[in-house]
């Protein structure tokens, strides 16, 4: 079979590899659809603390079981797509329903779907591989991953229906994001403004061709000693959110969040950031409007069997997310298209 390796910052090659056979509670799936996920990309650029290398890349995917270990719930035939890690079950974090916070749930997490084939470990077979709904598409089926996520960091927060929100980033988490709070064909009802900001202008106007107000973020390129900083949003925002959430993790535009906040409001910290990262917060606003800063990690199996039904619901609007399609052989190509903005999500079909 065909895998696309990574073994070191910036070496990645499509080889052929040896197709795998499962063990005892192991599963092979066929692979029909991986998305392009910057969470790859940044393996790719700088590696991973927890994830050595060499490492066949993509983790969010949907295909059909080839063929079953012993005692594996599956069948050859059945259409999965799986949850990326999996909680022990037992530990503090995972009995107190914060399963995505469990130490051991990235030992192995599920990534190699850039492939003809991937292999999932016992543990993930158990509770991180799930049946796809009839009714829903493969390339559907392989958001479970990512819209997870966004389900996981709305549930940290309230975002009572009609109240204005602020999304900052503009990739294909804050498309989710949108699309979720906006709800299925705008019900989230005609009082609620949802503002996306950030500084692609391309990505900006998917964002405005789909009813969103967008606000765009100055560029950071700040003179020293020059007096005080300009405005970073280059967009009036005068009014203050109830609920703003980032998925950029640039300290710069973070530390400005708090001011934007409504008394009582919320900045949620979506996306993550190196080890160590440290950002001013506004202690002001913090005490006397009692803005909350929240953070949210990966997902729960929890969050991530909402995220399969609200995929079935069809509030997400798939086709306008993953807009583009590259054969396996093409992933320069489809990494390309993502990383400079001209696509959302490339789906790479082996
Ligand atoms: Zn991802
Ligand atoms: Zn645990």
């Amino acid at each position: 079979m065909r895998a696309l390796v990574c073994d070191g910052p910036e070496r990645v090659a499509l080889r052929e590899a040896a197709t795998p056979e499962p063990g005892p509670g192991e599963v092979l799936v066929r692979v029909s659809v991986a998305l392009t996920c910057a969470t790859d990309f940044k393996l790719v650029r700088r590696g991973h603390a927890k994830i050595p290398f060499p490492l066949t890349l993509g983790h969010e995917f949907a295909g059909a079981v080839e063929k079953a270990g012993a005692g594996a719930m599956f069948s050859p035939g059945d259409r999965v797509t799986s949850a990326v890690s999996a909680p022990c079950g037992s530990c503090v974090d995972c009995r107190a329903e914060r399963e995505n916070l469990c130490a051991t749930a990235f030992e192995r997490p599920l990534f190699g779907a850039f492939a003809d084939f991937l292999l999932v470990p016992e543990r993930i077979v158990k509770n991180g591989l799930r049946r796809i709904p009839s009714g829903l598409s493969d390339k559907a089926a392989a958001l479970l991953d990512p819209l997870a996520s966004v389900v996981r960091a709305l549930g940290r927060v309230k975002a009572p229906d009609g109240e204005d929100v602020l999304v900052v980033g503009t990739g294909p988490i804050a498309a989710m994001l949108f699309f979720l709070l906006r709800g299925k064909e705008g019900t989230a009802g005609p009082t609620r403004r949802i503002v996306v900001a950030g500084r692609r202008p391309e990505k900006l106007a998917f964002f405005e061709r789909n009813g969103a107000e967008v606000a765009r973020i100055a560029d950071s390129s700040r003179l020293p000693g020059a007096g005080s900083p300009p405005p970073l949003f280059s967009t009036d925002l005068s009014s203050s959110f109830p609920l703003i959430i980032d998925t950029t993790g640039d300290p710069d535009v973070i530390s400005e969040l708090p001011a934007l906040a409504a008394n009582g409001g919320t900045v949620l910290l979506f996306a993550g950031m190196a080890e160590g990262a440290r950002v001013s917060a506004d202690a002001f606003a913090v005490h006397y409007r009692e803005v909350s800063i929240v953070g949210s990690f990966h997902y729960t199996p929890r969050d991530a069997d909402v995220a399969l039904a609200l995929l079935a619901s069809g509030v997400i609007p798939v086709p306008s997310l993953v807009d583009a399609r590259r054969p396996l052989a093409e992933w320069r190509d489809a990494f390309d298209l993502a990383q400079s903005g001209r696509a959302m999500k490339v789906a790479l079909v082996p």
